[in-house]
């Protein structure tokens, strides 16, 4: 975590745990993690009959992609090695992958966006620096590295590996 990107978790806020899931009994989450934790709260409360981590049922609503993230996230933090992206011309925004170390997407996500300032770039940010902390320290530097990309292009950024792409 790095430091300036650390906030209180706000699941120990909510009630005292031993051992809080959200941030280990730390008491402190990234800020990346808080917006993604809210988003999934906020899913949760508007529909609560929606258990699965699968977006596509409301595609275009990043709290949903965000919740959707949440759900998967044991299984695909520490696995996740590349993103990508590309515009999907029959909705209103793209699709975005996370992706193994083979190249195998691991979950595709259909309300995220980018090349500008808004709620969708801004949850693409916050899943880019939880997914890969490594290349994205901070909030910040995901969130730039998001408004910089071309909004009708597809890209891709890898952390690791032969042949990664500097990415812009
Ligand atoms: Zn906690």
């Amino acid at each position: 975590m790095h430091p300036i990107d650390v906030l209180p978790c706000p699941l120990c806020e909510l009630r005292l745990r031993r051992r809080c899931r959200l941030c280990g009994g730390s008491g402190r989450v990234t800020r990346a993690l808080r917006e993604i934790y809210s988003a999934h709260r906020l899913a949760k409360a508007l529909a609560p009959e929606w258990r699965g981590a699968d977006d596509r049922q409301r595609p275009g609503v990043t709290i949903f992609s965000l919740a959707a993230y949440y759900r998967r996230r044991r299984f695909l933090r520490g696995k996740v090695v590349s993103a990508r992206g590309r515009p999907d011309h029959e909705e209103a925004f793209g699709v975005v992958e996370l992706v193994d170390g083979d190249g195998r997407p691991l979950t595709a996500l259909r309300g995220l966006a980018w090349g500008y300032g808004g709620e969708g770039p801004s949850g693409l940010a916050a899943i880019l620096a939880d997914a890969l902390p490594g290349l994205f320290p901070t909030m910040e530097d995901a969130r730039r590295f998001v408004m910089a990309l071309p909004q009708d292009e597809p890209w891709a950024i890898t952390a690791t590996g032969p042949g990664s792409p500097p990415g812009p």
